[in-house]
């Protein structure tokens, strides 16, 4: 008995078909040609997911989703990355295309479960995953079960505020913990360094303005440049504080990393564990691990799995 699960993006489409135990059987990912709109896009997850699924025996599929969304209702509200996916009953619509029971969450939230059922996070009952990417993104589990409340609008790590007179956040608010330790922040920072003439040695490709990624102050901090290990130093501060604050509000076993920037190692987790522990109560630091994600990409689609096991109970 396997269930599909399916991690949609604006620019792939991921299919796992996975085990009871959360193993995952086979991979694969289409890319989602977004243009074609909710129709269009629905009709290829539709084949594709018939494709993977031939032959074997599939009893339910589970589906993460980008953007506001009820996994009550299966309605996805908006997806920035989705043109034309506006209040679009997702659910419904591919139990009619395929004939399987689907079960819809956020995406963040089902690379949460992930983790948390297959990962980094096996065995505890309660974690947190922060994503570290273009922006900061996360999911809660509380005593074993995934919870995303009564909105889905449960786990927004990355807005936690770390500083309320900070530099404005995409979300509309200041001093967001993603405002500093995004992909997008760390870009900001180093580009606008660079404009004001900091001594350091990194050089942004031509044309890579809006795209190099955090590797490219890794390398300079391995070589030695200050400056470079000064950026990856605060976006571990701002990390640790922010999760000083989930330490005191509730008291994971766990907090997990997942994402690119996680490759800065120790430059970011050396100051990410001090401030965890500085700045929150000394109990529950001791008991919060702070650890690096296992399932890299796939944590995705073995989530949405793992949430249809959960939700179909086979
Ligand atoms: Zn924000």
């Amino acid at each position: 008995m396997l269930m599909l699960g399916i991690d949609l993006g604006g620019t792939d489409i991921k299919f796992g078909l996975v085990d009871k135990s959360g193993r995952l059987i086979h991979k694969t990912k289409y890319p989602t040609h977004a243009h074609l709109g909710f129709e269009g896009v629905m009709q290829r997850v539709a084949e594709f997911a018939r494709e993977v699924i031939a032959s074997h025996d599939v009893a339910g599929i589970g589906m993460g989703v980008p953007g506001p969304m009820s996994s009550a209702l299966g309605i996805v509200y908006e997806a920035p990355n989705l043109p034309g996916w506006e209040n679009v009953p997702v659910r419904d619509h591919l139990q009619t295309l395929i004939g399987l029971p689907v079960v819809l969450h956020n995406d963040a939230n089902a690379a949460a479960y992930g983790e948390f059922w297959a990962g980094a996070g096996r065995g505890c009952s309660n974690m947190v995953l922060f994503s570290l990417g273009t922006g900061v993104g996360g999911g809660l589990i509380l005593n074993g079960e995934l919870y995303s409340g009564p909105d889905d609008t449960a786990g927004e790590l990355g807005h936690i505020p770390i500083d309320y007179n900070g530099p404005p956040c995409n979300c509309g608010s200041r001093g967001c913990v993603e405002a500093y330790a995004s992909a997008t922040a760390i870009r900001r920072i180093v580009r606008e360094a660079l404009a004001k003439g900091v001594e350091t040695s990194i050089r942004i490709p031509k044309g890579e303005e809006e795209t190099f990624g955090a590797r490219l102050v890794y390398e300079a901090a391995l070589a030695g440049d200050a400056f470079a290990k000064q950026v990856l130093y605060d976006v571990g501060k701002a990390l640790g504080i922010a999760a000083a604050a989930i330490i005191n509000i509730l008291n994971p076993e766990r907090i997990i990393y997942a994402g690119a920037m996680i490759g800065a190692g120790e430059f970011i987790f050396a100051p990410l564990r001090e401030y965890a522990r500085t700045r929150s109560f000394r109990r529950p630091a001791q008991r919060a691990q702070i650890l690096i994600a296992e399932l890299g990409a796939d944590a995705g689609i073995i989530g949405a799995a793992g949430l249809a096991f959960q939700a179909f109970g086979c």
